[in-house]
């Protein structure tokens, strides 16, 4: 006969063996992608298209430290007191130990877009903010400039064709807008930034329509060509002209979009246009954040789902 006392002890013995199990099961899970994701910042860059839900927020991390963010969602849902920020774009970074920022890009004042931004800038130690320089009648933008000023960060308001050198490996470009040529719309005006790292390159598009791509093509055509390219405007049809998707010709394009968004973005017509220049579409509502990382010859992609 089994002596009881070795037998509670085999039990509790076991039990704390499966709770050692799944405690390191969880941590796992939580660690690995960001154990992962350092891996590869190692050998170069790492470029995360954060899922915010129906708005635009991406994080460039470059190998040496480097961290740029562009856009940062919305602040909160829309329509709600729900705080989008702290659920996608903060959560995102404190599981990624992003912590600062060298450069961060207000591509132009929609919600969207620089909802979460402030909070970045009252948040994080932040050096330098990319503005598009519009001034733009809302409480948001206002708040975002006034935090701009009271932090005294350096703010810099490029010009289409400008040049910003961040390392020996990597640079940015501004495609739009030209000093010369303001449109009446915002979205139009937003800031298109081109991201390079040695011989990959990523185009940030923002908002941009029609007349932006159009007025690209004629002055900028030859720095269009980008390997990924951030879809204009959610993938609204407003946006994504064919001949402008054939100047780029991604290899890669990411649509930023919500889930069930009452936009109906992406539109089938711009996911035509993408499927004609037989670049391969990744979306943030079906893959969740999509992170590429590149070594500065080639890309490779993965999805949160
Ligand atoms: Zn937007």
């Amino acid at each position: 006969m089994a002596n009881p006392v070795i037998k509670n002890k085999n039990r509790i013995w076991l039990i704390l063996n499966i709770c050692l199990i799944i405690i390191l099961l969880s941590l796992s899970v939580y660690y690995f992608p960001a154990l992962l994701q350092r891996y590869d910042l190692e050998k170069g860059c790492v470029v995360s298209f954060i899922d915010v839900g129906q708005g635009d927020s991406a994080v460039i991390q470059i190998k040496g430290g480097t961290n740029i963010l562009i856009d940062g969602g919305e602040l909160f849902y829309p329509g709600t007191q729900k705080n989008s920020f702290k659920r996608t774009l903060k959560k995102w970074l404190k599981k990624n130990k992003v912590r600062e920022f060298d450069l961060v890009i207000a591509t132009h004042p929609h919600s969207d877009h620089i909802g979460g931004l402030t909070e970045i800038l009252k948040n994080y130690p932040v050096t330098t903010v990319i503005d598009h320089g519009y001034l733009h009648e809302s409480f948001l933008y206002k708040d975002l400039l006034n935090t701009v000023k009271n932090k005294r960060i350096h703010v810099i308001k490029p010009v289409a064709g400008q040049e910003l050198k961040i390392s020996e490996d990597a640079k940015l470009l501004f495609l739009s807008p030209a000093k010369e040529n303001v449109f009446d719309d915002l979205n139009e005006n937003s800031l298109v930034t081109k991201f390079i790292y040695k011989n990959i390159s990523f185009l940030f598009t923002a908002d941009v329509g029609y007349d932006a791509e159009r007025w690209m093509i004629k002055n900028l055509e030859d720095y269009l060509k980008s390997d990924v390219l951030k879809v204009g405007h959610h993938g609204s049809s407003t946006s994504s002209s064919a001949l402008f998707i054939k100047a780029v010709s991604p290899k890669l394009s990411v649509i930023s979009c919500g889930r069930n968004n009452p936009h109906n973005h992406p539109e089938v017509q711009v996911l035509d246009v993408l499927e004609n220049e037989n670049t391969k579409v990744f979306r943030t509502d079906l893959h969740g954040t999509v992170t590429v990382f590149t070594d500065g010859e080639d890309v490779t992609v993965k999805t949160e789902k």
